[in-house]
């Protein structure tokens, strides 16, 4: 049998993901799953993204399409960039299906990220299998859903708002974009708009496992086709098999791995890790009253501060804290995470974030900034048990006492024993889930059966 033959019996997916680092990651990392037992991949990157980040190796190809914006979109706004991206995302969407048939390569499935809905409609113009990706938790998905369906109402009047599956929330519980619409309308639209065209996918993929959200993940399930099969944190952090080539393609941000020397020379869950992902951008005043906190607490952190963020650190807390503390503009966060030297996570509980923290047993810090965050804080602290959220004062700043009150508690004394405790439970269930047999993975096989009994 020749090469090229070989490879047409291999089920062959196109992931396409929203060009930004809280989608890459976990689609890139799903893609790795599956090309591991026998999947071919292929990456649609944008042009630009392409371009900016580092070039990819291994078992992944990666193709281009057009979001219209090659030389990147600077400054234009989220609607007209999704318009555009829509109009010639289609088009070049199309065509590259059209290339990979023609070269040899036909796609069978195509593996969507839903802030593109659009790619679904392609997909079945093609006659393929549609996948839809969310990046959200199932919980976070059931409250846009709600929203989406005119269930839950907006503006949000109730002082509690109930939605099935979950605790009752509070305001300040619920997503940015859906609680205070009006200053994020282009968001609010974008966020509710993963549920246009979903009941043309096949399966819909959630990063989560059932074990973490039993009740919500049924209920959807009722709905849609709902498959969890997270977390995609890639197993060798879950097994701690560090040894493994690592690799970090499709980075928007380099990262500064001599932090890990820093991390090696630090005793057993002695070190804070601060980190609020690729897109917050925290208040002055807020920089300077989490640095005065870290201060206070005379531990070691690892903080990451991009290179945008860094103005606002305090004049002189670099050489202050020099012996304690160590500022990097973007580091390998998995593999941080899963160093033993880490005893607490600061973290604006992006999803990713706050799922590897709980697949990897770090206690959580929650200081949430926009979007979803706010859920997965509530999340965190009240259901999963596995942090505490930091009490912000009226003017929505988390200060510097509250900052050491929170470490203290998950990394010192009784209260946190409960939080310690349950975060070697989420390590182990989180791990199951992805094991031969466990959860996600007989979720993921059920796909490959289906992709194979399909496959020419
Ligand atoms: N990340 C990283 N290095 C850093 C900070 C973040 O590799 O220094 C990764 C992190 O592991 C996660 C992603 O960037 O996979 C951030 O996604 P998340 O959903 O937590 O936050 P977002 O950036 O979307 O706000």
């Amino acid at each position: 049998m020749d090469n090229r033959e070989e490879n047409r019996h291999k089920p062959h997916c196109l992931v396409l993901p929203f060009p930004i680092q809280g989608h890459i990651n976990p689609m890139l990392q799903f893609s790795k799953r599956l090309s591991h037992k026998g999947i071919r991949i292929t990456l649609a990157a944008t042009k630009h993204l392409f371009k900016t980040t580092q070039q990819f190796s291994g078992s992944i190809s990666v193709e281009t399409i057009s979001d219209g914006f090659d030389e990147g979109k600077a400054d234009v706004d989220l609607d007209p960039y999704l318009a555009r991206f829509e109009q010639v995302g289609t088009e070049t969407l199309s065509e590259l299906l059209d290339k990979l048939r023609d070269s040899g390569r036909p796609v069978d499935c195509v593996i969507y990220d839903p802030f593109l809905p659009w790619a679904v409609v392609v997909a079945k113009k093609h006659g393929l299998v549609g996948a839809a990706f969310f990046t959200q938790s199932s919980s976070v998905n059931s409250i846009y859903y709600n929203v989406y369906k005119g269930q839950l109402k907006v503006p949000l009047l109730d002082k509690e708002i109930a939605v099935a599956g979950l605790p009752l929330l509070e305001i300040s519980d619920v997503p940015s974009f859906v609680r205070d619409q009006d200053s994020h309308p282009g968001s609010f639209e974008l966020v509710l708009n993963q549920f246009r065209n979903v009941e043309e996918a096949d399966f819909v993929f959630v990063n989560s496992f059932y074990e973490l959200e039993e009740e919500v993940t049924d209920l959807m399930a009722k709905i849609l086709p709902v498959k969890t099969i997270g977390p995609t944190t890639p197993s060798m952090y879950l097994d701690k098999r560090l040894t493994e080539d690592k690799d970090y393609d499709l980075s928007i941000f380099k990262p500064v791995n001599s932090c890990m020397k820093w991390l090696e020379e630090r005793t057993n869950k002695s070190v804070i890790y601060v980190s609020f992902g690729s897109m917050a951008k925290l208040e002055g005043e807020q920089m300077e009253e989490l640095a005065l906190g870290l201060k206070m607490t005379n531990k070691y952190f690892l903080w990451v501060v991009r290179s945008s963020e860094e103005s606002k650190l305090p004049k002189s807390f670099v050489q202050e804290t020099q012996e304690k503390g160590l500022i990097v503009s973007w580091c390998p966060q998995l593999e941080v995470l899963a160093h033993d030297a880490i005893g607490c996570f600061i973290t604006h509980c992006g999803w990713n974030s706050t799922l590897e923290a709980l697949s990897l047993g770090v206690p959580m810090v929650a200081v949430p900034w926009w979007s979803d965050q706010s859920t997965n804080a509530k999340l965190v602290m009240d259901v999963w048990k596995m942090g505490i959220r930091a009490r912000p004062d009226v003017k929505d700043i988390v200060g510097r006492e509250e900052i050491v009150r929170c470490i203290k508690h998950v990394m010192e004394g009784e209260e946190g024993n409960e939080v310690r405790k349950n975060a070697k439970k989420w390590r182990e269930l989180a791990r199951k889930a992805v094991d031969e047999g466990g959860s996600s993975d007989r979720n993921i096989q059920e796909f490959l059966s289906t992709l194979e009994s399909i496959a020419p």
